[in-house]
């Protein structure tokens, strides 16, 4: 056997972002093995998506939710991650790199993926504290220590990334002002009149703009005291708690340049993204190729499979730069502009303006071709108007109507779509095309925009191209598309649950008023199907601090009982796990006999339920069994129902661990909680299975080497078997896993959901990524699952007995342990 043959080349990249590991990414698929990869990343986080630090600074999204690559992602690549330590040396001759904190890495193949540095305005204090930039993760944890509801926030620089740092803490509640140097915001992607509407808008936000105004110096006490002023250059003076410079980025080349390779403004790399040296490559915002450099992710995207192409030897791509537009969505306003929109004395405008709708568009003619466009408040037509720019072709009779968009221009807004080249860009964050949907809606058999989302990336970041994503499922499903794609949550509304739940998390919208207020609802009070499920969402989203509508609840569990043919209910008091004493047995005997109870029966769940109560006696049977020690099994409640065990090691001599104290654990731990529909656990000691686990929404069957995890099982009218999720060595882990497992549930399964439904709509390795491989996510939805718990359920009888809440009653941690 030739030894060689199996030594695997060395790439070593250096930047751990966007570009950087979306070349692994494209690498990995090209020739996975090729290479041993290790990644150097200045910052400690893993790669997360940067264009969203403005929604993680706005309190719209946690960090976990803007990673990209999670941790477990490089494991299981077999990728070395050094994080935060900076390259500071690339010895080119040796083919080695070394870190700021002395590691040494050789490489065959080195990649520079260094992206940029903000600017900052070298003007007297810029350098107090309190005065920062807007570029990374950790810039946003230091605003966030800082911003504060009434406090001031100047941001210096009206474009993008200002006007998105501006967005984020006007809503942390600061008074925010924008300083500018040019006459109108955005000048680079906006006209005068498109800025002016821009301006409208943010100012009715509350915001102040100064608009031609140059920056002279940030002021506070003394050389180095924290920043309480900025005064511009014509004398007027802001006061501020934080200055927030976005007023440009510059290639971060310094690396390159330190090593010798050719540099200018950035790198230079040649159309194989190659440097000056062949072993060398370098992309993304470091860069500098053919005089351009580059500050958004599109381009990036193709740089990077350009890249991998080379590094692994597989095709002869080069790198031309297409001609782009700007979809962007400044604090939740859409914006697009492309070509020669700014025009010129050859050019003439056709321009669209509703300002009640905050609308505008202006399209740049020449010759009776299209060469430029500048859309504002709605760019849902952007798509179709870029392809007519692209395509260069003369507008004929178009040119009355394009204005209108081809809803009205072509008399069917899904035939411009359908005409849109297949490499046409859809999702500019993410770089996802035409092509990459319509094949992924095809070969996976998609057919929600959240399928799509999952599945291609797109839609999945600003959200701008959503109604191009959906109107490609709407053209692949053709008919299908109305049955399934976005079924109305009910006749109120024409959002699907996915959507509702979408904007609630993002809005964010806090109350079932506001909710159908922001999404227009049809009724004024909506109807017994969406207030249930506006009331769950809403519970699940905002822990604590929503509470909970008791009117929005079906009856059963308004009564806190399940209601029979009859008229009278039935009362299940929880038995842990299955066990019971002869004292609660005889709590419930007496109850039983007091209150004339006519029967009583063990339910498949191992729990003792109580038949034909009365109504008027639910109180007081209640009253007794609490007395007891008894708490309601919420046997009626759209919750946690049982956890059913088996006897186990402690009694059975097939065991091999104990059951039943697992399972009592998972109910004192998960009792209470709210979920779109019911669940039911269940754990059997030995893979004999006679706690019937493996027909539970999650399901724990013990091995001799530990636990195999069970998820998506139903009984009732269509019985499926669960499908293994994965399996684990300690009772900590089924713990943690399990709610994990149905923290997901609740937070992404649609109401009257179950998890088998949900299971086989999103598929089992969807859960798998985010619960097995994905140790960060599991780890931060075990953690929220806790933290809600404190808000759950207790007991309501208990509850409606005492004017406060219980609390908990038990810590289940504790009794694992
Ligand atoms: C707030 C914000 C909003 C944005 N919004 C949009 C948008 O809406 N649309 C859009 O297209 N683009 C947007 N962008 C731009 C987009 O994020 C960038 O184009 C993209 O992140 C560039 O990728 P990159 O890998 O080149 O650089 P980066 O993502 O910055 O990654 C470079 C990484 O290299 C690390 N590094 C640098 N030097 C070294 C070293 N010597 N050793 C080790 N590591 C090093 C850095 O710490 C960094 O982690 C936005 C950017 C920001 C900051
Ligand atoms: S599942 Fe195994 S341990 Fe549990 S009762 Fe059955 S045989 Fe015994």
């Amino acid at each position: 056997m030739n030894m060689m043959s199996n030594v695997r080349k060395k790439l070593v990249v250096v930047g751990n972002g966007m570009a950087g590991i979306r070349t692994v990414e494209e690498i990995l698929q090209r020739a996975p093995g090729m290479y041993d990869i290790t990644v150097f990343g200045a910052e400690p986080q893993p790669n997360y998506d940067r264009i969203m630090l403005s929604p993680l600074l706005a309190g719209d999204k946690s960090f976990e939710q803007i990673v990209l690559n999670s941790l477990e992602w490089y494991q299981t690549n077999n990728i070395t991650l050094i994080t935060g330590e900076a390259v500071q040396d690339v010895n080119r001759h040796g083919h080695t790199v070394t870190g700021e904190h002395g590691s040494v890495r050789p490489y065959d193949i080195l990649l520079l993926a260094t992206g940029s540095n903000p600017f900052v305005l070298p003007l007297p204090g810029a350098t107090r504290p309190g005065v920062m930039t807007f570029r990374s993760v950790a810039d946003v944890e230091q605003m966030l220590s800082i911003a504060a509801p009434g406090k001031n926030a100047v941001v210096i620089g009206g474009g993008l990334l200002g006007l998105e740092a501006a967005h984020g803490l006007n809503l942390r509640g600061m008074n925010v002002s924008i300083v500018h140097l040019m006459p109108t915001l955005m000048e680079r992607q906006l006209d005068a009149s498109a800025a002016h509407l821009l301006e409208r808008k943010l100012t009715a936000r509350g915001m102040t703009i100064y608009t031609s105004a140059n920056t002279e110096s940030f002021d506070g006490e003394g050389d180095n005291g924290h920043v309480q002023s900025v005064t511009l250059k014509d004398g007027q003076c802001i006061e501020a708690d934080l200055v927030v410079m976005a007023v440009g980025i510059r290639p971060n080349a310094m690396l390159a340049k330190s090593c010798g390779l050719a540099t200018d403004r950035g790198v230079l790399v040649d159309d194989a993204m190659r440097t000056s040296d062949p072993d060398i490559f370098a992309i993304g915002e470091c860069i500098e190729h053919n005089k351009q450099c580059f500050g958004l992710v599109a381009p990036i995207w193709d740089m990077a499979k350009v890249a991998a192409d080379h590094i692994c030897g597989v095709a002869q791509t080069a790198f031309s730069p297409v001609a782009s537009g700007t979809r962007l969505k400044v604090s939740g306003i859409e914006m697009f502009s492309a070509g020669a929109f700014m025009g010129d004395k050859s050019t003439e405008d056709v321009v669209l303006r509703d300002a009640a709708r905050g609308v505008y568009k202006r399209l740049v003619l020449r010759e009776d071709k299209l060469v430029g466009v500048v859309c504002f408040g709605d760019a849902r037509d952007a798509g179709w108007y870029f392809e007519l720019l692209k395509n260069g072709d003369s507008l004929g009779a178009l040119r009355d109507t394009m204005i209108f968009g081809p809803a009205i221009a072509l008399g069917d807004p899904d035939e411009a779509l359908a005409a849109m080249a297949d490499s046409a860009e859809i999702c500019g964050c993410n770089g996802v095309k035409k092509s990459a949907i319509c094949d992924a809606i095809t070969e996976h058999g998609l057919k929600t925009i959240d399928d799509v989302r999952t599945r291609t990336k797109a839609s999945a970041s600003c959200g701008s191209c959503t109604g191009l994503v959906e109107g490609l499922l709407k053209l692949s499903l053709g008919s299908d598309y109305k049955a399934d794609a976005v079924k109305p949550l009910c006749k109120c509304t024409h959002h699907g649950h996915d959507e509702v739940r979408r904007r609630i998390q993002n809005a964010p919208l806090k109350t079932i008023p506001a909710v159908m207020q922001a999404l227009e609802w049809s009724t004024p009070n909506g109807c017994a199907s969406c207030r249930p499920a506006l009331n769950f969402y809403l519970l699940a989203a905002w822990p604590g601090e929503y509470v909970d509508d008791a009117q929005s609840r079906f009856v059963n569990e308004r009564m806190h009982a399940n209601i029979q043919k009859d008229g009278t209910y039935s009362v299940v008091p929880r038995m842990w796990g299955g066990t019971t004493s002869a004292r609660e047995l005889r709590a419930i005997a007496d109850v039983v006999d007091k209150f004339n109870i006519p029967a009583v029966k063990v339910t498949g769940g191992q729990r003792i339920d109580m038949l034909g109560v009365k109504k008027e006696d639910l109180r007081a049977v209640w009253q007794d069994l609490n007395a007891a020690g008894l708490v309601s099994g919420h046997a009626y409640g759209k919750a946690l129902r049982t956890v059913k065990t088996c006897v186990g090691s402690e009694w059975c001599r097939f065991g091999v661990q104990d059951s039943t104290a697992m399972g009592v654990a998972l109910e004192k731990t998960t009792w209470g909680s709210w979920h779109p529909h019911k669940v039911k656990l269940a754990v059997s000691g030995c893979p004999r299975n006679c706690a019937e686990a493996t027909i539970k929404d999650f399901g724990v069957v013990a091995t001799e080497a530990g636990w195999d995890l069970h998820v998506g099982g139903n009984g009732g009218i269509k019985v499926r078997a669960t499908e293994l999720l994965c399996k684990v060595t300690t009772a900590q882990e089924v713990m943690e896993y399990a709610c994990a497992f149905l923290q997901l549930y609740r937070m992404e399964a649609r109401y009257l959901e179950r998890t088998a439904p949900w299971i086989e709509r999103v598929g089992l390795k969807y859960v798998q990524e985010r619960i097995v491989d994905n140790a960060e996510l599991r780890k931060s939805l075990f953690a929220d699952f806790l933290d809600a718990q404190k808000f759950a359920q207790t007991d309501p009888w208990a509850e409606e007995a005492s004017d406060k809440a219980l609390g908990r009653k038990f810590n289940a941690m504790a009794v694992l342990v």
